[in-house]
């Protein structure tokens, strides 16, 4: 049902921390909708208890008038709070559901009426019982001891200051019939409570998930170029400060390459703009295709990319750079367009022993300016 995956059960959900924010229309007219739902099943509940003490009156446990009764204070409680609530003044409290005066009033309604009625007294005991259990689901532990205390004293002015007889009436066969009727709702009615509980602590898990996996997403798009889904300029470079400050702390060999497309200009020129987007993409997707899972490439700028190659000593780098640039030279470009052909120069640089990540770079990029130099369609070496 609708309630299943109501807010009604945390407490927490919409305060204090977005106490202070304006809530949308929607969410109010949501929230008013889950009261108005709330207090329906509270209002049908009086009903079908007001039907059993019609049951025990025809036993004659007890007075005719004593089930209406009951079910008219229950339902002037419950209209009283609709009232409210379609009025939009209970929006104004923290505790818009009222649970706790109205966990009040539910107890002062069972209580007087043990003591109106105390040869029925388990109906309306039992009725206590859930009364609480369905409170707590949205309960603070402050506000489940105020009306546990509250509860405490009423219980005890009935029991110990009164001498009232109350009752578990099992004399006749309609008696018997009508409070096997009364545990059996006590006990529905707490296991409702408890699958209420249960499928929001499942639907409180899913959107757990659901968020964690949306994190997970936005932070891996904050990391990537849009375009081609390499990482970003800031993600490469923080990648690139790393494996040097690894590389330098371990020892081990860390190489990097710039890589530049060649001509690209002319590529936009002659084929058009989005024809050069879709190069850029292909040419990424190749790199990817042919490197280790632990060397990263990031856009550094235009048709320009960094590939970092932890672990990886100058020649090994050098190979591959070689082996991928003659992979992009034999690709079949003219799926794009006829004739074209795409090209890329590269420089590679192997890191030396307390070198920066600034002079790193510079050293590369002067090996990438000297393959550009030399033609293009070229690796040069730092
Ligand atoms: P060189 O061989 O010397 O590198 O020549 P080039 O034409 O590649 O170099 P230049 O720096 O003159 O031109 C780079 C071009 O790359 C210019 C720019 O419009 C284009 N470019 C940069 N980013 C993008 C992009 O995201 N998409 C497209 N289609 N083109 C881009
Ligand atoms: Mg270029
Ligand atoms: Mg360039």
């Amino acid at each position: 049902m609708g309630i299943a995956a109501s807010p009604f059960l945390n407490p927490t959900a919409d305060r204090p921390k977005d106490a202070g924010r304006k809530l949308t229309a929607e969410a109010l007219s949501r929230r008013a909708r889950q009261r108005r739902q709330i207090q329906g099943l509270i209002g049908a509940s009086y009903v079908v208890d007001a039907i059993v003490l019609l049951i025990y009156a025809h036993a004659g446990t007890t007075s005719a008038s004593i089930g209406p009764a009951f079910a008219i204070c229950g339902l002037i409680s419950v209209t009283g709070y609709i009232a409210l609530s379609e009025a939009g003044f209970t929006e104004r409290f923290k505790d818009h559901y009222f649970v706790v005066p109205q966990s009040i009033i539910s107890m002062i309604i069972m209580l007087a009426f043990t003591w109106i009625a105390p040869e029925v007294g388990v109906m309306f005991l039992c009725t206590l019982f859930v009364v609480f259990a369905f409170s707590s689901l949205r309960s603070t532990p402050l506000q489940t001891a105020v009306v546990w205390t509250a509860m405490a004293f009423g219980l005890a002015g009935l029991f110990l200051l009164t001498d009232k007889p109350i009752s578990l009436p099992h004399e006749t066969y309609l008696e018997r019939f009508a409070t096997m009727t009364v545990f059996i709702l006590t006990i529905g009615r707490c296991m409702f409570i408890g699958i209420f509980s249960s499928a929001m602590r499942v639907s409180l898990y899913k959107s757990g998930l659901a968020l964690r996996e949306a994190n997970k997403r936005i932070e891996e798009l904050a990391e990537l170029d849009d375009l081609t889904g390499s990482f970003n300029r800031r993600c490469i470079m923080r990648f690139l400060d790393e494996e040097i400050a690894r590389a330098h702390r371990t020892n081990l060999p860390c190489s990097i390459a710039l890589i530049d497309l060649d001509w690209f200009k002319r590529i936009n020129d002659t084929y058009g703009h989005p024809t050069g987007d879709e190069v850029l993409k292909t040419f990424a997707i190749t790199v990817f295709a042919n490197i280790r899972g632990v060397d990263r490439l990031g856009r550094y700028g235009g048709e320009e990319f960094l590939l970092v190659l932890p672990d990886t000593p100058h020649d090994a780098a050098a190979r591959l750079l070689e082996r991928l640039r003659t992979i992009i030279a034999d690709l079949d470009w003219s799926a794009f367009s006829p004739g074209m052909r795409v090209t890329v120069s590269a420089g590679v640089a192997s890191l030396n022993p307390t070198e920066t990540p600034d002079s790193f770079l510079a050293r590369t990029d002067g090996a990438l300016y000297k393959a550009k130099a030399q033609g293009r369609n070229r690796i040069a070496s730092a």
